[in-house]
């Protein structure tokens, strides 16, 4: 039996599939105190001291040198999701620390979202909502997203599943990344083309890469520029792939039409994400890419497993750092 803490938000409590795989397993998972939120390094750290923890389940929370160097070797770090960039991998896998994640769990949660955003900032569905609520009857005049195109940057899991909903809506779509699927070039209505061809002649931009340095705000200045007036962007990758000081520049100045955006740079929004999140012309939501009954039972039961598989001594299914499985000697 091992101490198992949760830091994450929904692990276990919104839907119970987590807990109970674990209890099965005859481990014994412990929640996040109320009063340690807001969550830092240093209560991250007490907490794992104060119930002996052998596995963290993790949100978004940031996971440091310090927390892995507390947690120690042979011990494991689940990520309750896909984004892996709040987690320091090379450290973990430096000190043989297993890291696994869900990363096919959420696919159609994010994707579906992502294809409501798009139709919500192309209609105003939730400034004509908030228009009534108020009382008001006012007139919203939105675009239609059929005969547009759409620039998806990203074709991994989430990108392609969206380029799939996308076929059938009558859109022209171009893509990018760093690697080219084969399969998805031979799709009709769909175009590998440079970052350049993808800002100037999309209405809809909809962002689907991982945040990692390569792609820590990739998209400012040079791209907003390349937008036409009329067009969107949609984000609900990581907020840091976007430079938010030039997004809110350009929405604030009508440059581009306007945004829905899902991620931030700081969660919950502080500074010039709460500005940008504030803005007219935005549709905010707090980070719910995944937040549907189905993936956080999906999420929640694979995150559990690979806790119970790793102590049974067998490979869990998404080990981000497989290395450490090897070092294991299993
Ligand atoms: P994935 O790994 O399957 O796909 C990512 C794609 O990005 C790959 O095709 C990769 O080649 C491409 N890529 C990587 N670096 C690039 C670069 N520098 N330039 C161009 N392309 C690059 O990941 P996925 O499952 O599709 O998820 C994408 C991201 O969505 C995740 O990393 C995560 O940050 C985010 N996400 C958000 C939510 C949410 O709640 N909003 C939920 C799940 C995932």
């Amino acid at each position: 039996m091992v101490n198992v803490i949760s830091l994450a938000r929904s692990f276990g409590k919104l839907v119970p599939v987590g807990k109970e795989v674990l209890e099965k397993g005859g481990h014994k998972l412990f929640f996040l105190p109320e009063d340690y939120i807001p969550l830092d390094e240093n209560k991250i750290i007490t907490l794992l001291k104060k119930f002996d923890i052998e596995a963290i389940v993790v949100g978004a929370e940031k996971i440091t040198p310090d927390i892995l160097d507390t947690l120690g070797p042979h011990k494991i770090v689940a990520k309750h999701g896909a984004g892996l960039d709040n987690i320091d991998i090379k450290y973990a896998t430096k000190g043989n620390i297993v890291v696994t994640f869900t990363p096919e769990a959420n696919v159609q949660a994010v994707a579906e979202l992502t294809i409501g955003l798009i139709f919500s900032i192309a209609r105003k569905i939730p400034m004509a909502y908030s228009s009534m609520k108020n009382g008001d009857w006012k007139c919203f005049m939105g675009k239609e997203v059929y005969r547009k195109t759409i620039g998806i940057i990203g074709t991994g899991k989430i990108g392609r599943v969206v380029l799939q909903k996308l076929s059938g809506m009558g859109v022209a779509i171009l893509v990018y990344d760093i690697v080219v699927s084969k399969e998805i070039s031979s799709l009709p209505n769909v175009r590998y083309v440079d970052l350049e061809e993808l800002f100037t002649c999309s209405d809809f931009v909809t962002i689907h890469v991982p945040l990692t340095k390569d792609t820590h705000r990739m998209i400012g200045e040079k791209e907003f520029k390349l937008m036409k007036p009329s067009s969107f962007l949609i984000n609900t990758s990581r907020g840091g792939v976007v430079d938010e000081t030039i997004l809110f520049k350009f929405l604030s100045l009508n440059k581009i039409a306007g945004a829905a955006i899902d991620v931030w740079e700081n969660e919950p929004p502080k500074s010039i994400s709460a500005k940008l999140a504030k803005l007219e012309n935005v549709i905010p939501t707090p980070h719910i890419g995944a937040y549907t009954e189905e993936a956080i039972y999906r999420m929640g039961y694979q995150c559990a497993m690979s806790i119970v598989d790793f102590f049974d001594g067998k490979r869990p299914e998404y080990l981000a750092n497989p290395d450490v499985w090897k070092n294991l000697g299993y």
